[in-house]
């Protein structure tokens, strides 16, 4: 591992190519060694492994990642960042890069023509503006995953790995609980970036979980039902599924929430995973 650009590297090769970093494309770049260290042990690669990077910038992370890697995609939206992609990685024969919007491609066409037939090891410093529609993206769509190492904002760390009950539980905590098991690896403070974001970060890794371990009929009802739940977080439960159904709702509810043995008194942000997937299947069962 060469570990990664230093400041005064990171500064050169954007002085080099006479770029300006573009805030709207959360453009902060990581510079510190460290950290870049703690990201790349993490992922735990192996040399046959196949590698997604979402937003590779002028590619710090992604030499580290390609040298420890059997395959590695890096999918880059910013067509300034291709040529300084393109140098930094050129003694690297498995990096394929690709100059798209992470959220336009479809993940199971890439996996079939690039990745195929093995799981993919996503690994991204990724860029705040979209953090949680990525993380969607990646656990919803039909993509063979085996794990997901991500540097988010902290406050958003937190929510994913929250418990129920606290003020950080939410939708996306049951969203990523239900696909996989949480893990924080390290808060980051803005200092370690170019330039320094407002707010700190964290690692966290996502090990995919590979069985369906809460056996849901319904998805869709699952994650409206979520929506519901915090959509009205001050609501009872009884109150806050209204509508749902569409039809006769609150005598529906108030059966689906009896044959699950939920209280309809309690709130939304107190049910475990497990619960909110025993409601929806009451609810699949009833309707
Ligand atoms: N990986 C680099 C690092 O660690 O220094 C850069 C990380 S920077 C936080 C986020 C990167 O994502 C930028 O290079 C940005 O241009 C890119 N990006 C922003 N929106 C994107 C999108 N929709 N699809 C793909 N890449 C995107």
């Amino acid at each position: 591992m060469d570990e990664g650009f230093t400041i005064k590297e990171t500064v050169d090769i954007l002085k080099k190519y006479r770029l300006t970093l573009n805030k709207k494309l959360g453009q902060n770049f990581l510079a510190d060694k460290n950290i870049l260290k703690k990201i790349v042990d993490s992922a735990e690669l192996k040399p046959d492994d196949r590698v997604l990077e979402i937003g590779p910038g002028i590619g710090t992370l992604t030499r580290e990642l390609a040298a420890r890697a059997g395959k590695l995609v890096a999918v880059e939206i910013d067509s300034r960042l291709m040529p300084v992609l393109e140098e930094t990685t050129s003694c690297l024969s498995n990096v394929k890069l690709i100059n798209r919007d992470i959220l336009k491609i479809d993940l199971r066409r890439l996996w079939e023509e690039v990745f195929s037939p093995g799981r993919v090891k996503v690994v991204a410093n990724l860029p705040y503006y979209i953090t949680s529609p990525v993380i969607m993206k990646l656990l919803e769509e039909d993509f063979p995953l085996e794990s997901v190492v991500v540097m988010v904002q902290k406050e958003v760390a937190l929510r994913m790995t929250a418990a129920p009950g606290t003020k950080d539980y939410g939708a996306i905590t049951v969203g990523v609980q239900y696909y996989s098991r949480p893990h924080l690896i390290a808060t980051v403070p803005p200092a370690v970036f170019i330039p320094p974001p407002k707010v700190s970060s964290a690692i966290v890794k996502m090990d995919i979980r590979k069985e369906q371990v809460f056996d849901v009929k319904d998805e869709k009802l699952l994650f409206l039902l979520v929506k519901k739940a915090f959509g009205h977080r001050r609501k009872t439960l009884l109150n806050a599924l209204k509508g749902i159904s569409g039809i006769n709702d609150k005598e529906y509810v108030r059966r689906a929430l009896e044959s699950a043995g939920i209280d309809g008194n309690r709130r939304g942000e107190s049910l475990s995973v497990e619960e909110f997937c025993k409601l929806a299947n009451c609810m699949s069962k009833i309707r």
